[in-house]
Parts: C-alpha cells; structure tokens; sequence
C-alpha cells in the first residue's frame, strides 16, 4: 500500500498518492474500505452496524490504522440529506433506526479527518453509479437500480448525474394499481399498498406465509412480484426514461424474475418507449453485494 502520511496539504499533483476511502452503511451490515477512483478495492473490512456513534466510530478507526485519508465517499441508507449546502446535509433524517435519526455522517467524518473530502449519496445511487461505470449498465448514463429488500428503493443516475431533486427519490412509495384479485392490505406503515406495501420482502413473506427464497420458482407470488415491479419500472421508463433498469437485493435473485419482470413491462409498455425498450432491459446486477462499495470509492 502507497504511504500517503503527510501529504494531505500537498495538492493535486500528488493526486495519484492520496488515499481514498469508500463507506457503505447499510441498514445491517456496514462495509468500509480504501481503494482507487476507478473502484479497485485494495483493503475492506465488513461489521454489523448498530447506533450512528458506534459505527462511525468503527470504521473512522480502522481507516486510522490505514493512514491519512484525503478523499471519502459514502453511500447510507436513509432517508439522508443529500443536497450540499442544507442543514441537513450528509445527516440521517427521521429513521426509526436507533441511534441514527439526526445523526450527521458528514460531521462525523469532518471531524476525525479535517481537510478530507466527503461526498455523501443514498446506497442505491452509490450502486447505480459502480454498476453503470463497471457493471451491468457499463457505458450507460441512463440507468435506474433498484433494490427489493427490507424496503424498495431505487437509485437513478439521469444523463451521467445522480439524481436527488429535494430530498431523493422514494420510487418505493410510488402508488401502483393494484393487481386484480389481489386483497392484501399491504406493509407500508404511511400509505398501505404502495409499491414497497405490496411487493417487499416482508410483504412477501406476509402475503405467502413464507419469504422469498422458500418460494418454488413457479410459485404465483412470483407473478404478483412481477406485476408491482413491472408497474414501478413502467413509471421510470415515462418519467426518467433510463436505457437499463437493474434490479437487485435479496428479492430479485429468484431465478426468472428479470425476464418475468421485463416481459409483463413490454406489454405494459404496449409498442410505445421504441427505442428504449432493447433487451435486455431489466437485468441483475453484475457487481452483486460489491455494487454499494465500490460505488462510494468512487464518489
Ligand atoms: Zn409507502
């Protein structure tokens, strides 16, 4: 590993040396590691993570231990402040997490490595960028990610920028017909049957009695699954009009589910979208549980 002790103040020309960090938080796990630009992970240490205090203070240590840091992203589950010169910038917002709420990560890191930069992104838009740079959207500046987990989310780079607008958007909380037949109430503590009520992972397991993963792959939770989906990337495609939509977290693995997914959206879509709608659309990620990682080294 480059020693970079003491060149902090030193410039651009030594931008080569500097030491980069990237810190995903996760609402489980938290991932912290050093490694380029370009999003080569030299050295990465995972860890439970528990109250904001306890968690920064873990991976602020171990970054000591590896030198003086000079650049740092972070890519947090939220809701997060992610618009620079707000209050709220780079702090936890109301979260029932414990120990989070009003939390800031960006003062936190300020103060362990004063003169360091810090870039602060919701997880899911530090996943859009890796995947579009080196992933299953290479190449691409119009890319959606989304992840079916705890809760949905989704993530957008729009034209090579990531998209915040006031807060960042909340494609879970998107209202979507409802399937017929369907009689479920759904999960959502705020609107009941919103995307994230209807087809997340404990939504899943609620309607069926079972989680995902227990589901046969010809399981009908499997259409139903597809169809909320379908209608929520259906709302992207008319709104963001990205040129790939990746889905991923723990949900989507189920074998079949993208191409389930991406055919339901084609005749949802109904010859309309022409030249968008190019297979394939709706893919996995390709960068899998390093997505979130190697995208906050790159920010
Ligand atoms: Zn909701």
């Amino acid at each position: 590993m480059v020693v970079v002790k003491g060149l902090a103040d030193v410039g651009v020309g030594v931008v080569g040396c500097s030491m980069r960090a990237g810190i995903e938080l996760g609402g489980t796990k938290t991932v912290v590691a050093i490694g380029t630009a370009e999003g080569v992970v030299e050295e990465e240490w995972r860890f439970p993570t528990t109250t904001g205090e306890e968690t920064m203070a873990a991976a602020i240590g171990w970054l000591r231990e590896r030198g003086v840091v000079e650049k740092i992203g972070v890519g947090a589950f939220g809701p997060l402040g992610v618009n620079r010169g707000r209050g709220s910038y780079g702090c936890l917002l109301d979260t029932p997490k414990a120990g989070w709420a009003g939390f800031s990560i960006v003062g936190a890191l300020g103060d362990a490595f004063p003169g360091a930069g810090v870039e602060i992104e919701t997880d899911v838009n530090a996943a859009v960028l890796a995947e579009a740079r080196l992933g299953a959207a290479r190449g691409l500046e119009d890319v959606v990610y989304i992840t079916i987990g705890t809760g949905i989310g989704a993530g957008i780079l729009s034209g090579g920028r990531l998209v915040h607008g006031g807060l960042h958007p909340e494609f879970g909380h998107l209202k979507v017909p409802r399937m017929e037949g369907d009689g479920f109430v759904g999960l959502c503590p705020f609107h009941g049957d919103c995307l994230e009520g209807m087809a997340s992972g404990p939504a899943i397991a609620a309607r069926w009695g079972m989680p995902g993963h227990e589901l046969g792959v010809d399981h009908a939770g499997w259409e139903t699954e597809a169809w909320y989906l379908a209608h929520g990337v259906l709302a992207l495609l008319a709104i963001v009009s990205p040129k790939r939509v990746i889905i991923g977290g723990g949900v989507s693995q189920a074998e079949g589910f993208h191409a389930k997914t991406e055919a339901l959206l084609g005749k949802l879509a109904a010859g309309y979208f022409p030249n968008l709608l190019e297979t394939p659309y709706v893919v996995p990620p390709a960068l899998g549980q390093q997505a979130g990682i190697v995208g906050a080294l790159m920010l």
